[in-house]
């Protein structure tokens, strides 16, 4: 806890939600002088808009400021270009063009500028002649990728887990069809009559055959995947990988009952 506010700077041991102006008065703080609390350091924290913020896990520095130690940032003015930004940046990456892409909300230009490679040390926002303050602006792009990225995962698992359900309704209805067939093909090989029984039409066996060896390529195909997350990342669980690979043995199955199907019609209509 630091800042020229508190009377009793210091490392403290704090339990993990704690609210600031619970901690802050347990320490002392002249709110007279008192102008900004900020979480974090000068160049990287962030003020805190609220006192009953708590503390969390990630919490290592409170600064209690005054006015003339965090003087208000001045009116942001348009970016001139100057490069001082750019200069500055450690990991080399180009602030000016990230401001303009975070303020445009292009989050394709903001990635293919290397936005989650910025550490968010602040030295850009600090040399900025303009006051722009850049840091926040790259923050809340990423804040809002990564909402993006987390919205899009969970349609894709969404539509994933539909395909999934179609695949499961599709082989039951041709496990269905296959046990049908078989026993129209009992009744009528133990029928002597064979007038009063219509045969099964001819299915293209070829087509099936083919939609097999796909469906297989399909499973094969999915296993691969899954397996090569598993060992990338151990860690995790693969849901959605998961899911494709249950929807492709169900479209697997179905393809097979559909072959045996037709193959009984067809061996049916070739008895004598
Ligand atoms: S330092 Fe500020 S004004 Fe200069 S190029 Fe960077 S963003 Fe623009
Ligand atoms: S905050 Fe990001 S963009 Fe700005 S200087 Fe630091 S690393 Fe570079």
């Amino acid at each position: 806890l630091t800042g020229d506010a508190i009377t009793q700077p210091g490392n403290y041991w704090v339990r993990v939600g704690t609210s600031v102006d619970a901690l802050l008065a347990q320490v002392g703080v002249d709110d007279e002088q008192l102008h900004q609390v900020v979480v974090g350091g000068p160049m990287m924290g962030t003020p805190l808009k609220s006192l009953e913020a708590s503390v969390t896990k990630t919490t290592n520095c409170l600064i209690a400021a005054t006015k003339e130690e965090l003087p208000p940032a001045p009116a942001e003015a348009p970016c001139i270009r100057c490069g001082a930004c750019e200069s500055v940046c450690p990991a080399q990456l180009l602030p000016q063009q990230l401001h303009w892409y975070a303020r445009a909300e292009n989050d394709a230009a903001l990635e293919a500028h290397h936005l989650f490679d910025c550490i968010e040390c602040g030295a850009c926002s600090y040399v900025c002649p303009s006051a722009i303050p850049l840091v926040q602006d790259y923050r809340s792009s990423k804040q809002r990728i990564r909402h993006k990225r987390i919205e899009t995962a969970k349609a894709e698992h969404a539509k994933h887990r539909f395909e999934f359900r179609q695949a499961r309704l599709a082989r039951e209805e041709a496990e269905k069809k296959a046990r049908r067939q078989a026993r129209l093909a009992q009744q009528q090989s133990a029928s002597s009559d064979a007038t009063g029984t219509q045969a099964a039409p001819m299915a293209d066996l070829r087509s099936l055959r083919i939609a097999q060896t796909a469906a297989k390529a399909a499973v094969r195909k999915a296993e691969k995947v899954l397996a090569r997350a598993a060992a990338q990342d151990p860690q995790q669980r693969h849901d959605d990988l998961e899911t494709q690979l249950a929807t492709a043995q169900e479209n697997l199955k179905a393809a097979e009952a559909r072959l045996a199907d037709a193959r009984a019609a067809s061996e049916q209509k070739e008895a004598p």
